[in-house]
């Protein structure tokens, strides 16, 4: 365990982190590509190959410096999160750590198959089948998380890796650049998070909890589906109220193949009271996941929310979406 500090943000000790850190150039140990393999908000991802064992990896670029801010203890925060999930296969494996004059470097285990939004990418969405295996490990690596009082804060198919290359056989949660860390007596409070997946105490300035995360798997699970934002709007304002009303409807062109337990799993994880929302191991118990269900017919009819709400259309599929800057 590694102490935290009142932001639930985890430190290491300066003896620590000299001891993570590889003194060599990167460049003298692996064979870097210019092309990235993918891009987040504040990291550059470059395909690594190790010179000696010639094992690929994945080197995250983050820079020391955002703004004119020094970001060295987000990026430590990084690293420790990543190195308290060492013993989970359902989040990336930190291998190793160097250091430039601007950036630190993540050396991570490599997910041939890149991130789960390219399957999305080109209007495309997943079988209820590869969505139900897709969310069951998603679910395994959120309650690994949550054990530990990890809250990643930041699920999105940009987040999610696969290993292998066109399958949802084994995917990977990445990226824990904005996860927090709470414990009793520490209140986050922090506008984070990319627009369509953010939950609505987040939108309202209240305690940022575990099941922040719950809110963004139900959206997971609403986009894996159909291909299509729950909460999603032309403008931004307008999501932002979608989302604190739970503006919900599941379009039956969009659902028409899908299950009503599929369908009764996201609506139960968006749930706009954060502690009505069920916990990780809850949703791991929902029909649509372990399966003891006679909930699996397609759905006829739409459903919608209890209450009547101004349904804005929402036409456009899920792409790139923005974060919050
Ligand atoms: P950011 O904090 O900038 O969002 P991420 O850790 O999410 O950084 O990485 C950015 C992108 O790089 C990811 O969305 C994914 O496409 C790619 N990527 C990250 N880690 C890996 C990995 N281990 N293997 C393959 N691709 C990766
Ligand atoms: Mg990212």
């Amino acid at each position: 365990d590694y102490p935290t500090s009142q932001d639930g943000l985890l430190q290491l000790e300066g003896s620590v982190l000299e001891g993570v850190i590889q003194k060599a150039n990167i460049l003298e140990v692996y064979e870097v590509d210019k092309n990235p393999l993918g891009r987040g908000k504040y990291a550059t991802v470059c395909r690594a190959v190790h010179r000696k064992t010639r094992t690929p990896f994945a080197a995250k670029f983050v820079r020391k410096r955002r703004r004119n801010q020094d970001q060295m203890k987000e990026i430590i925060h990084e690293i420790a999160v990543l190195m308290q999930c060492s013993s989970t296969s359902r989040v990336i494996r930190l291998h190793e750590v160097y250091e430039s004059a601007t950036e630190m470097i993540l050396v991570l285990e490599l997910a041939a198959g890149g991130e789960l939004q390219h399957v999305l990418d080109d209007g495309q969405c997943l079988s209820e089948s590869e969505a139900r295996k897709a969310m069951k490990q998603i679910l395994e690596g959120v309650s690994y998380l949550h054990d530990r009082n990890i809250a990643h804060l930041d699920l999105k198919p940009q987040n999610l890796l696969l290993s292998i290359e066109d399958s949802c056989d084994d995917i990977k949660l990445c990226d824990f650049g904005i996860s927090k860390i709470l414990q009793p007596g520490v209140t986050v409070r922090e506008i984070l998070g990319t627009v369509d997946y953010i939950a609505p105490e987040v939108l309202s300035y209240e305690p940022i909890c575990l099941s922040t995360d719950i809110w963004s798997v139900g959206v997971l699970g609403y986009v894996l589906l159909s291909g299509f934002s729950p909460f999603g709007a032309d403008d931004k304002q307008q999501t932002f109220l979608n989302i604190s009303k739970c503006n919900l409807s599941f379009e039956p062109e969009h659902f028409e193949d899908v299950s009503s337990a599929a369908i009764d799993f996201i609506k139960s994880a968006l749930i706009v009271d954060p502690r009505k929302r069920p916990t990780v191991h809850e949703l791991m118990d929902h029909p649509w996941i372990s399966l003891k269900s006679n909930l699996m017919q397609p759905l006829s009819a739409p459903i919608r929310s209890p209450e009547p709400i101004n349904v804005t259309p929402r036409s456009t599929p899920i792409g790139q979406r923005k974060s919050f800057s």
